[in-house]
C-alpha cells in the first residue's frame, strides 16, 4: 500500500482494476461484472445496497438481535424505508428460517421488498444460516430480495454469493480482508442489478450505475483510494492462494479452540445455540457484578491486548475476542493467556494454563 500515487485515468490503471475485480468476485463467489468497490466503510455498503435496489419507502424485514442489525435497520429508516423486525428475537439468537418462512408466507400482498440479514453478528458472535434462509424465502414463494451484511464473515467464513442466490452482499475491508477501513465491497444478483436500473430514489456518490459502467473498462467514476486498491490486491491474493475452503477451515479450527478456552473459564458465551456460534468472534458474558468495560480497558492498558467491548445492551456485561483475518494458533495462545490474566486481575479467576491447554487439546486433536 505504501507506494507513489498513480494516475487513475491512465491506460495502465485497468491492469490493476480488472483482475482485482475478477478476483474479488471469486472471493465472494459472484460474477465479476456484478461486484463493485466503493470508497466507504461497511456502513456505506448498507446504503449502496438499500438505495440501489429498493423503491422509495419500500418495506423491509429485519431479523434483529444485535447491534449491527439494529444499525442497518436504523440506516434503512433514515433513508425513508419502512423496517419491520422479526418479533421475539433475543440477543444471542440466530435468525430463524422457519419464522422468516412463516412471516413471508403470511405476506400475501408481497409488501416486503427485501429481507436484511446480518450473516455474522459481530456484537453477539452469532452466524446466520444463509442457505436455510434462502430456502425459507423460496418455500414461501416470496419475491423479496435477500440482502446480507458480510462485514465480519466474508474473507473468513464460507460465503457463496451466486450458489446461495443472495441478491445483495456487502462487506468492508477491515475485517476478513485484513486492511484498514475504507472499502465497501458490494455484490449483486442479476435481479438486484435489474432493480438498480429502474428504482427512482435519489442516489449520487453511491449510485451503482456509473460505478459499474466505469468499472467495466477498469476505471472509477471518481478518484479511488489507490493504496486501498493495492491493499485489496494483496489480501484477496493471500486468501485465494490459501484457498477459500482452507481459510474457512482455519477459522473454524481456531474458533473451536477459543470456545474450549472460554469453557475452561466456565464463562458463558452470548450465542444461545451451539449450531450458530461464530467462527470469527466470540462474545463472552461476565459474571454479575463484574463490569466487562473494566476488563477491556485493563487488558488494553496493562497488557496491550485489544478485546472488544460489549455493544448496546451488552455494554458492561460482555467482552469479545475477535479471531478473524490473518491469525494462527500462536497468536491466539497469546490472546487467551493475556485475557486470563486480565480477567483474574479484575476479580474473575481464570487460568491461562487451563485456557491454553484446552485450546491446545482442540488444535492438536484436529489440526490439519
Ligand atoms: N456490519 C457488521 C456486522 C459490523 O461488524 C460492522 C462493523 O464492525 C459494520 C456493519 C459497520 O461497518 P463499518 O464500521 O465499516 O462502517
Amino acid at each position: 500500500m505504501h507506494r507513489a500515487s498513480e494516475d487513475h485515468r491512465s491506460v495502465a490503471f485497468p491492469h490493476l482494476v480488472l483482475p482485482l475485480l475478477r478476483d474479488t468476485a471469486r472471493l465472494l463467489g459472484a460474477e465479476p461484472d456484478r461486484v463493485a468497490l466503493f470508497m466507504a466503510s461497511g456502513t456505506g455498503g448498507w446504503e449502496v445496497a438499500l438505495t440501489n435496489t429498493l423503491p422509495p419507502g419500500a418495506q423491509v424485514l429485519l431479523p434483529c438481535a444485535g447491534h449491527f442489525a439494529n444499525l442497518w435497520g436504523d440506516s434503512a429508516r433514515r433513508l425513508g424505508f419502512a423496517v419491520e423486525t422479526v418479533p421475539e428475537m433475543e440477543w444471542g439468537d440466530a435468525p430463524s428460517p422457519e419464522r422468516i418462512a412463516s412471516i413471508l408466507a403470511a405476506d400475501t400482498h408481497h409488501r416486503f421488498a427485501a429481507i436484511l440479514v446480518v450473516h455474522n453478528e459481530t456484537s453477539t458472535g452469532v452466524t446466520a444460516d444463509l442457505p436455510a434462509i434462502r430456502a425459507a424465502i423460496d418455500k414461501a414463494g416470496h419475491p423479496a430480495l435477500l440482502m446480507i451484511d458480510g462485514v465480519s464473515s466474508i474473507g473468513s467464513l464460507e460465503y457463496r454469493h451466486d450458489d446461495w442466490r443472495v441478491d445483495v452482499a456487502i462487506t468492508g475491508s477491515q475485517k476478513g480482508l485484513m486492511l484498514p477501513a475504507g472499502l465497501a465491497i458490494v455484490a449483486f444478483s442479476e435481479r438486484a442489478l435489474a432493480a438498480a436500473n429502474t428504482v427512482t430514489g435519489p442516489r449520487a456518490y453511491f449510485d451503482l450505475r456509473p460505478m459499474l459502467a466505469q468499472n467495466a473498462d477498469g476505471y472509477f467514476p471518481y478518484t479511488p483510494s489507490i493504496p486501498m486498491l493495492y491493499g485489496l490486491r494483496e489480501s484477496v491474493g493471500m486468501l485465494l492462494d490459501e484457498g477459500l475452503d482452507q481459510v474457512a477451515q482455519r477459522h473454524a479450527r481456531l474458533a473451536r479452540g477459543v470456545r474450549a478456552a472460554v469453557a475452561a473459564w466456565r464463562l458463558p458465551i452470548c450465542c444461545r445455540n451451539a449450531a450458530s456460534t461464530s467462527n470469527t468472534v466470540t462474545t463472552i458474558m461476565t459474571p454479575a457484578g463484574i463490569d466487562a468495560r473494566k476488563i477491556v480497558s485493563h487488558a488494553f492498558t496493562k497488557y496491550d491486548l485489544s478485546l472488544g467491548g460489549g455493544l448496546g445492551p451488552l455494554a458492561g456485561k460482555a467482552f469479545r475476542i475477535g479471531h478473524m483475518g490473518w491469525l494462527n494458533e500462536g497468536m491466539l495462545f497469546g490472546a487467551l493467556g493475556l485475557t486470563a490474566m486480565a480477567l483474574t486481575d479484575c476479580g474473575v479467576p481464570a487460568s491461562a494454563a487451563d485456557a491454553c491447554a484446552a485450546a491446545a487439546a482442540v488444535w492438536h486433536g484436529d489440526a490439519s
